[in-house]
């Protein structure tokens, strides 16, 4: 098939639609008539049979037909017309709370009519609320629809009615029009799996025969909604290794690996790297290496060494005279970062930079000046390392830490801050949410992956239970008495609230009331709001072991490495996502020391939070967590897409469809290989006109 880019149908051509109906679309992100033939019903009604009345159940919708036999206005709590109809099986109610003069002239006795409704349960009789209804002629014939009655998304302003009438249209134009939306699938890979063409699979959804399965449209698991799907998973996977490819074409600085500088830091850790450490570091090494920019994503488990690694991959920039840009989400987890790099580069002399949005007057423009003069081989920050007036003087690598928050779009933002003159940094990504593999290729097939799938040795699992705050009392006493075996206590109050403020009020509380119970031990509070110095002289009085309990807000999630810390109580646990719950848990169990954590919540349990402490409770598995996070909330949630607009699908549902998602892969390479020329028209027919992902 030669491609040719025909233009998309305006919605203009159909009849009845003028500007106002096309706004109205609009809201429905329909602009052309293909979008309009791709907005499918969400469910049906079956108007194609009469049901006998003595056979209906309540809870269906269905058409009945029957003769009047009363018809009265009846004064209950509310004024409402009751009317009796019987068919000779059995006789139903029609109950109408909105109703004029004229229509209860005309249900008159002995009439026949019509009616289409959700049949409910009664006092005496089953009956029809509000039915849509219709009163026949006798000598007239009154067929039945041919079709499942399609049930459309729709918004305000756009009827039903109005909408089907507009599908009809458009219906009519795909039956006729051999150009409008072309297959674009191979046809064998069709045949091979028994699923329909594009344009057979659409007048199948938009006008299904009365005898198709029901359950199976509403499961999405009909071929005809399969064979959408697989096209829109297909779409976007081929839009992501575009990018890819594209990211492939371009030129980065190759860096040679580290001789000096990584052996002098590996000399001086207190450990030895796991072989899975060493492993990931061996990828990124050789990525580096590269004359095209790496775009490498590390998942691996809280506590798995991430860190390390990634300042294995700064040296190797470094080493060769180029700057590395470290970025996480949050001041607070930017700042951890820095505590960290700053520990391990310092010794190498290697002078780090601090960049918050917070950083105002002199200190900010100091540090600009060691990032664009290069004298900071290494800055660190939020977003804020990535604004304007931030000149990086020779960018060569960029490190994201939680990649879970950013999406593919912010993910491009930040390859482009770093060109220069045409060259482009090294990527490294690195997140403590590991994503089952499937979906991981999926939404991040512009990236390779690599996976710590090892934790260092002798960590013991966390033991894990859930109290009710009830019995809070008792768990104090659990607090005395790792205390008094010397061992030291966590006490997490995180965000129940939407304000930062609030949260730390919370906290400040808590520890009033900790001190108070536990007079004999020191008790610390740190939270968001104390002043960088302030905080870190907590930090340091906890580590060093003088304060026996830190009391805290979700502060700690990240990058907290107190060994000697093995109990950690955490308020509020039933409000908390697994991903943070699983975070917050990791700060214990970093020593030989059992460890335990106490989910504290107040009931009664939802039965989603419920699953979810049944989960923690189960498991100290990052990625077997992750996969019943999946299971629990879906992808949509889990990969942050709401909030990031990263894979936003129309018709697909990656909990529902990922059986399809081990495919994907084989199938684009199919398209890529024998199909090139109909890559570019499918990834616009699901992604639109506003894809950049193959020119950036
Ligand atoms: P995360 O992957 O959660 O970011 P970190 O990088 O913060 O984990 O590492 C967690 C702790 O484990 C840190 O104290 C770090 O120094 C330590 N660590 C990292 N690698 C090893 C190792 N191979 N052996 C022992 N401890 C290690
Ligand atoms: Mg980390």
């Amino acid at each position: 098939m030669s491609e040719v880019q025909s233009p998309l149908t305006p919605v203009t051509v159909l009849r009845n639609v003028g500007p106002r109906i096309a706004e109205r679309l609009t809201r429905l992100n329909i602009h052309s008539v293909e979008d309009l033939l791709f907005h499918l019903p969400f469910r049906y009604q079956d108007r194609t049979r009469v049901f006998p009345i003595g056979t209906l159940r309540p809870g269906i919708e269905v058409v009945i037909e029957g003769e009047i036999q009363l018809c009265e206005i009846k004064f209950a709590r509310r004024r409402m017309l009751l009317c009796r109809i019987s068919d000779g099986t059995g006789s139903l109610t029609l109950r109408f709370f909105h109703f004029n003069a004229r229509q209860k002239e005309s249900l008159t006795r002995g009439r026949r009519i019509r009616c289409f409704g959700d049949v409910r349960r009664g006092s005496t009789t089953l009956e029809m609320v509000h039915p849509e209804y219709r009163l026949l002629e006798d000598d007239q014939p009154s067929p039945v629809e041919e079709h499942l009655t399609p049930v459309y998304p729709t918004t305000e302003g756009m009827q039903q009615a109005g909408l089907r009438r507009l599908l009809d249209q458009a219906i009519e134009r795909l039956r006729h029009n051999e150009t409008l939306l072309p297959e674009l699938l191979p046809v064998e890979l069709l045949k091979q799996r028994g699923l329909p063409t594009l344009r057979e699979a659409l007048l199948t959804l938009h006008n299904p025969p009365p005898d198709i399965s029901l359950e199976t449209l509403a499961q999405g698991e009909h071929p005809a909604q399969r064979r959408l799907v697989l096209e829109e998973l297909l779409a976007h996977h081929l839009s992501l290794r575009q990018l890819r490819a594209g990211m492939k074409r371009q030129n980065a600085p190759a860096l040679p690996a580290s001789t000096q500088l990584k052996n002098q830091l590996l000399s001086k850790l207190p450990f030895s790297l796991t072989s899975a450490q060493q492993r990931v570091a061996a990828e990124i090494e050789h990525d580096l290496g590269e004359t095209h920019p790496m775009q490498r994503l590390v998942q691996g488990d809280v506590g798995s060494g991430k860190t390390v690694v990634a300042v294995i991959a700064a040296l190797q920039a470094v080493e060769t005279g180029l700057q590395v840009a470290i970025m996480a989400p949050t001041e607070l987890l930017a700042e951890q970062h820095f505590h960290n790099f700053h520990q391990w580069l310092t010794p190498l002399g290697i002078e780090c930079a601090w960049l918050s949005g917070r950083l105002k007057g002199k200190r900010r423009n100091q540090t600009l000046d060691q990032i664009s003069s290069g004298t900071a081989a290494v800055a660190i920050g939020t977003h804020a390392l990535f604004q304007e007036e931030v000149k990086f003087s020779r960018l060569g690598l960029v490190v994201v830490d939680e990649q879970h928050r950013f999406g593919v779009h912010q993910r491009l933002a930040l390859r482009e801050k770093g060109i220069r003159d045409g060259v482009h940094p090294h990527q490294l990504i690195m997140t403590a949410t590991p994503i089952p593999r499937t979906l991981a290729m999926t939404a991040y097939a512009d990236l390779d992956v690599s996976v710590i799938d090892e934790l260092p040795p002798g960590r013991t699992p966390v033991e894990t239970v859930a109290i009710p705050d009830s019995r809070r009392d008792e768990i104090i006493e659990r607090i005395r008495h790792a205390c008094g075996d010397g061992r030291q206590s966590y006490w997490v109050c995180p965000l129940i609230e939407e304000s930062d403020s609030l949260q730390c009020q919370a906290a400040e509380e808590t520890a009033v009331l900790l001190t108070a119970n536990l007079p004999e031990y020191n008790v610390g509070l740190v939270h968001g709001r104390l002043r960088p110095e302030e905080k870190a002289s907590v930090m340091d009085a906890f580590k060093a072991g003088e304060i026996d309990l830190l009391v805290a807000t979700t502060v700690i999630e990240v990058g907290v490495d107190v060994p000697n810390a093995s109990l950690m109580v955490i308020e509020n646990a039933e409000r908390l996502g697994l991903a943070q719950l699983h975070q917050l848990r990791g700060r214990v169990g970093r020593g030989s020391e059992k460890s335990s954590c106490l989910l504290m919540y107040h009931a009664p349990l939802s039965e989603r939070a419920h699953a979810r402490l049944t989960i923690m409770r189960g498991t100290n598995d990052g990625f077997e967590i992750a996969r019943k996070d999946l299971e629990l909330r879906g992808p949509g949630e889990v990969l942050g897409t709401k909030q990031t607009g990263m894979l936003q699908l129309r018709i697909a549902d990656l909990s529902r469809d990922q059986s399809l998602l081990p495919e994907l892969t084989g199938l684009a390479d199919q398209m890529l290989n024998q199909y090139p020329d109909r890559v570019a028209p499918l990834i616009r027919r699901w992604l639109g006109e506003g894809v950049r992902y193959g020119t950036v």
